[in-house]
C-alpha cells in the first residue's frame, strides 16, 4: 500500500520508512510524493493536530496519508514545550531550543526532570477511514546535550544512562514514542484486517 507520510523531517521520514516498510508499506516523504504543504498547526493538542496535517494532505491526494504530531514534554515545566516543540520560544534550531529547556531546569534536581515524548499519528486510508493511535517513552532532562545521533531534542533526553541522541537508530526505533504509538496503529491495523503481521 502506498503511504504518503505527511512530513518532510528527515529524521522523522527515516523513522517511519524503518518502521513501515518491512510491514508492506511503499512510504513516501510528502517532497517524493510532489506534494508541497505545510498545513498551519492551528490545533492546541497533538490529536487535534495530526488530524489537521493528515486531512489537509489527504484533500490532496488519493494515496493513504500518515500524519503525526508529536513533541516533548516536561513536567518540571507544566508539559511544555509540548504542541510547541517544534518552534519553542520562537527559536531557530533545535540545538537553540534544547538549550531553552536546560535553562529553564536550571536548579531543577534530577528527581523533578522527567519528561515525556508523545507522538500521536493519524492515518487517512485511501477508502477514506481514520485510524488514530498515541504513544509516549519516558526518561529525563539531561544536564547538557549528549550524542549525535536522532535529532530534535534527543541530546538533552536521557533514556536511563544515555541520551536519545547517544543510541543506536534500531534500538530508539524500538522504544521511541513513535514505536510505542506505530505498535498501536498496527494492532488497529490487524483489527480491521488491513495487515497480517506475525512479527
Ligand atoms: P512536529 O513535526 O510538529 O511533530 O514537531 C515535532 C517536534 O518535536 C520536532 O521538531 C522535535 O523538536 C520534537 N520531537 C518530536 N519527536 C522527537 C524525537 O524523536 N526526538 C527529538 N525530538 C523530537
Amino acid at each position: 500500500m502506498k503511504l504518503i507520510i505527511a512530513s518532510n523531517n528527515k529524521g522523522k521520514i527515516r523513522e517511519y520508512k524503518q518502521i513501515l516498510e518491512p510491514l508492506g508499506f511503499e512510504v513516501m516523504s510528502q517532497s517524493e510524493a510532489g506534494i508541497e504543504l505545510e498545513a498551519e498547526e492551528t490545533g492546541t493538542t497533538f490529536a487535534e493536530n495530526s488530524a489537521i496535517k493528515a486531512r489537509a494532505i489527504f484533500g490532496m491526494t488519493s494515496c493513504a496519508v500518515l500524519a503525526d504530531d508529536s513533541g516533548l514534554a516536561v513536567d518540571a515545566l507544566g508539559g511544555e514545550p509540548g504542541v510547541y516543540s517544534a518552534r519553542y520560544g520562537g527559536l531557530e534550531t533545535s540545538e537553540e531550543r534544547s538549550q531553552l529547556v536546560l535553562k529553564k531546569l536550571s536548579g531543577v534536581p534530577d528527581s523533578d526532570r522527567t519528561a515525556h515524548f508523545i507522538c500521536n499519528i493519524h492515518l487517512i486510508l485511501a477508502d477514506g477511514r481514520e485510524v488514530t493511535a498515541e504513544g509516549r517513552c519516558s526518561g529525563r532532562i539531561g544536564r547538557e546535550p549528549r550524542g549525535s545521533n536522532g535529532f530534535g531534542y534527543d541530546p538533552i533526553f536521557m533514556y536511563g544512562s544515555r541520551s536519545f541522541a547517544e543510541i543506536s537508530a534500531d534500538e530508539k526505533n524500538r522504544l521511541s514514542h513513535r514505536a510505542a504509538a506505530l505498535d498501536k496503529l498496527r494492532e488497529k491495523l490487524k483489527e480491521l484486517d488491513l495487515i497480517y503481521d506475525n512479527t
